[in-house]
Formats: structure tokens, C-alpha cells, sequence
């Protein structure tokens, strides 16, 4: 059954578009819960947020679920576990979005967990998983950016000039590592996020006759996608290598790939906001295509 704008399920927006906005279209609506002082002002969403996303950083530092050192990696996994509790006081919210944890995270201010492993990881996603389970929660991984801006990579560097080995970099980015994730975790309740605009900053990493066929990838097994974070970006100037969240239509993402996303059996999260004129554009051109 297809609704107003021809998605096969509800399109949600970002909790800062307003219970006006949200209530008029009959959206649903994301939160990053993490936030305290966020949280009053999410008491009037009680009903209206169904998904939830949670956090990746405590102040500086990445939290780490691959990590090797015992006490960092059981700390951050009881940190998701007492986020999936917090969530209890809002009703509908059913599922919870999830960064992966970082493979390298070189910086100064991360005093711990700077290497993941990825069996640990695993291990550690499906005790996330069981304990979401309990709560009725769907857990969905998010694909992750290439930091371009994290590493402090120039503006114009020349992408066979960038030895990634050495970079900062998350688990998660690539299509064919973010598939794998998901079925080797192999749970029930644990799915994908697919997020459009950090598909484009690693489409960046390749050159420009190559990023078609590589943000596509991220659609080889669409029936894994239960969740979207849908935003358009540059795919062939370098604004594209940074994590832009432009309207749905206003970027250089393949309209196949949008096409694609629309006829998605997963919800379908707006995830920017600018203003209210953007949102009925988007909404127009979302109808559209
Ligand atoms: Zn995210
Ligand atoms: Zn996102």
C-alpha cells in the first residue's frame, strides 16, 4: 500500500522540523536520544518519534565495541545498552539506529580504543542485539563516512595521493563490508541503515567514471535495508567528500539511486532539516520521481 508520496513506507523527519510539521504530514520522527538537554524539549514527540539514534562519542572519545582492551570495549556496549533502556519512555520508538565503532581512531584525545577487531565487533553487535531484542527493538547499522575533513586531508588533495591504510576510519564504509557485517551478525532484529549522503564521501575515494557503480553497490541486497537516512550530496565536485545533507534533489546522487531508496521496503528518514519551503520541495520532487 503506497502513501501521498509513493513510498512503500513512512517518511520520517528529524525531531528539530517540529511537532507541526510532523503531525501534518503524519510522520514519523528520529532523535538522537543521547542528547540530555535534548530531552525536554522531545517530551511533546512521546508518541511521534518511532526510531531512535544512538550515540558514538562520550565527549572526545569514540566509544569502541571492537576493541581489544576489555574494560573500553564492556563500557562502551553497556553504554548502547543503557541508551536502548532509555528509550522505554518513548512508546513507538521501535528501532535504533547504530555507528559503527572505529577500526583505526588515531587522534590525541582518544586515550582508549584506537584499534578495532572485527570478529570482537561481531561478538559484541549481537550482545547489543540480544539485548534490544528483549526490549522489542530492531537494532539497524548505519554505512559510515570516509573522513576526509577527520583527517585533515586538504581541500584539493589528489585522491591517489591519500594512503587510507594510515587514516582514521570506521568499520562499516564500504558497500560490500557493510553487507557482510549484517550477515555474519546474523540476528533477527539487527538490519541495515543505508545513509545516502556518507555513500558519497567514500564514492569520493574512487575516480568520477568509477562512483556510479559504487554507490549502487550499496543496493546489492536491498531486502537487508530496513531504514534510511536519506539526503542527497556531491558525488563528482570535492563539496561531495564532505558529509553534505542536502534536500533529496538537490545534489548529484544518481536519480536511479534515488528511485531506488523511494521503492525501499524500509522507513525513510529525511535526515537534515533547513525549512519548511525545503521540505515541501523535497517532498514534491520525492512525489515526482
Ligand atoms: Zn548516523
Ligand atoms: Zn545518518
Amino acid at each position: 500500500m503506497k502513501n501521498n508520496f509513493g513510498t512503500k513506507r513512512p517518511i520520517s523527519l528529524q525531531a528539530k522540523a517540529g511537532e507541526r510539521l510532523i503531525k501534518q504530514f503524519e510522520f514519523g520522527s528520529e532523535s538522537s536520544l543521547a542528547d540530555v538537554e535534548h530531552l525536554d524539549s522531545l517530551k511533546n514527540l512521546k508518541y511521534l518519534l518511532t526510531s531512535a539514534h544512538a550515540p558514538q562519542d562520550l565527549g572526545e572519545l569514540r566509544l569502541n565495541i571492537a576493541s581489544e582492551e576489555d574494560d573500553y570495549r564492556d563500557f562502551s556496549i553497556s553504554t548502547m545498552n543503557n541508551f536502548i533502556d532509555s528509550i522505554s519512555d518513548f512508546p513507538n520508538v521501535r528501532k535504533i539506529n547504530m555507528h559503527f565503532p572505529p577500526k583505526r581512531w588515531q587522534k590525541i584525545t582518544q586515550t582508549k580504543g584506537r584499534v578495532g577487531n572485527y570478529s570482537i565487533m561481531i561478538d559484541s553487535i549481537i550482545k547489543i542485539a540480544s539485548y534490544a531484542a528483549k526490549h522489542d527493538i530492531l537494532l539497524v547499522l548505519e554505512n559510515l563516512n570516509s573522513y576526509w575533513w577527520d583527517n585533515q586531508l586538504s581541500d584539493g588533495v589528489d585522491l591517489n595521493e591519500v594512503d587510507w591504510e594510515t587514516k582514521d576510519e570506521a568499520f562499516g564504509m564500504s558497500p560490500e563490508e557493510w553487507i557482510k557485517i549484517c550477515e555474519d551478525v546474523s540476528s533477527d532484529n539487527v538490519k541495515l541503515c543505508l545513509d545516502s549522503s556518507h555513500v558519497c564521501t567514500y564514492a569520493h575515494r574512487f575516480p568520477p567514471e568509477q562512483r556510479e557503480e559504487r554507490v549502487m553497490s550499496f543496493l546489492k541486497k536491498s531486502e537487508l535495508i530496513d531504514h534510511v537516512h536519506w539526503s542527497d550530496n556531491y558525488l563528482f565536485d570535492l563539496r561531495g567528500r564532505k558529509d553534505s545533507h542536502l534536500l533529496v534533489g538537490d545534489g548529484s546522487l544518481p536519480l536511479q539511486f534515488h528511485k531506488k531508496i523511494k521503492n525501499l521496503d524500509a522507513t525513510l528518514l529525511l535526515e537534515h532539516y533547513y525549512d519548511e519551503a525545503g521540505l515541501l520541495k523535497e517532498l514534491d520532487y520525492i512525489k515526482k520521481i
